[in-house]
């Protein structure tokens, strides 16, 4: 999608991926290899004019020698901070963004402490490399600690007080490197099982909107941030808990491929490219749902009106997003009808 966005612009991707069957190699010429290797990042970064990554598990000593080579745009540190939910909810904190409780678990007898002292029930997460729900379990009773342990326990996880929110939403915006900024309206997510399922944009809810772009540019200043940014948030008794944040194109601003007048991978691509920014504004009432382990029929969605279908090319496997479609409806009611008629024809597997 970045590739594509890419396009119209001038701007050419290449991508460096561990299978030369990764969608980015339908549309852009791919360097595979580790993404850690040290020598096939070194040739990616020897012709680029910008090395940027859409994907937050990769770890920031082997970006740092490309340093010298190109630009790397978002910063490292960025990447670095949301490697980490420890160190991501620090950075919350130290700007004075509401975070659930939480205590760094480095052992059960720790768990015990922290389910006492933050309460029940509560998500005990690994704080590195965990996404789409992957490595976490939620605790609602103390009778059940040994099997949470026996689940994902060990050493570098978090333990987080459960928040009984009315609603999940996240914020997607842009930095440029001259302090530029922008951002898209708000998208109302649902996830099941950890995974997003589908998000509906624009939220409307003017005094939410305002205090997530506080919260955004806070942390985009903060980093002194370049490209695409994303915080994910609890909405906990009208007010926001913020989850998590990342630094790239996130699933729930697909939306604004076709609902807005410049994509978020086109904003991407302009920050880290040194060009002005595009209005984010949106064109209608969007909602964008994930296809996730099975493919579904194309032609029964399509024979929805105003239906956009993006279809990654992966091989199917249980819980894995292999694309998205999207409607995108002048009224609210109409786009809120779409959706239901969508997702009549989608199955999560
Ligand atoms: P995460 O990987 O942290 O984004 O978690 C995936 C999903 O699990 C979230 O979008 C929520 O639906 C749920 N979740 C994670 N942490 C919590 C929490 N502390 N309280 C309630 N639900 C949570």
């Amino acid at each position: 999608m970045l590739a594509l966005a890419g396009y119209p612009l001038g701007i050419r991707c290449m991508f460096l991926d561990r299978s030369a069957a990764a969608p980015g190699a339908q549309v852009a010429p791919i360097l595979t290899g580790d993404l850690e290797d040290a020598s096939r990042l070194a040739a990616l970064a020897a012709c680029s004019d910008v090395v940027t990554f859409d994907w937050e598990n990769i770890s920031g000593e082997a970006l740092r020698p490309l340093e010298k080579l190109t630009r790397v745009r978002p910063p490292r540190a960025a990447l670095e901070v949301s490697q980490d939910r420890l160190s991501e909810k620090a950075l919350f904190s130290r700007l004075r963004i509401p975070v659930a409780a939480h205590a760094a678990i480095d052992s059960k007898e720790q768990l015990i402490r922290a389910a006492r002292k933050q309460g029940l029930p509560g998500v005990l997460k690994t704080r590195r490399l965990g996404y789409d729900g992957k490595g976490q379990f939620v605790l609602r009773d103390a009778t059940r600690i040994d099997e949470a342990w026996a689940a994902i326990g060990g050493e570098g996880l978090i333990y987080e007080k459960f928040q009984e929110f009315s609603r999940e939403i996240s914020i997607v915006g842009a930095r440029s490197a001259t302090g530029q900024t922008v951002f898209y309206p708000l998208s109302a997510n649902t996830h099941g099982g950890g995974i997003l399922r589908y998000s509906i944009a624009p939220f409307a809810n003017p005094r939410l909107e305002r205090g997530a772009q506080v919260y955004l540019k806070r942390v985009m200043n903060a980093l002194d941030y370049v490209g695409v940014l994303t915080i994910e948030f609890f909405v906990v008794g009208g007010r926001l808990v913020a989850n998590e944040m990342a630094p790239r194109v996130h699933n729930s601003g697909h939306w604004t491929i076709e609902g807005c007048v410049t994509s978020q991978f086109e904003n991407h691509l302009r920050a880290i490219c040194d060009l002005p920014l595009g209005s984010t504004r949106a064109l209608g009432h969007a909602a964008m749902i994930n296809f996730l382990g099975t493919m579904p029929s194309r032609e029964r969605l399509l024979g929805l009106d105003g239906l956009a279908f993006h279809d990654y090319g992966k091989e199917p496997r249980p819980g894995r997003k292999l694309g998205h479609c999207t409607v995108l409806k002048s009224r609210k009611s109409e786009r809120n009808s779409a959706l239901a008629d969508a997702l009549k024809l989608i199955q999560w597997t």
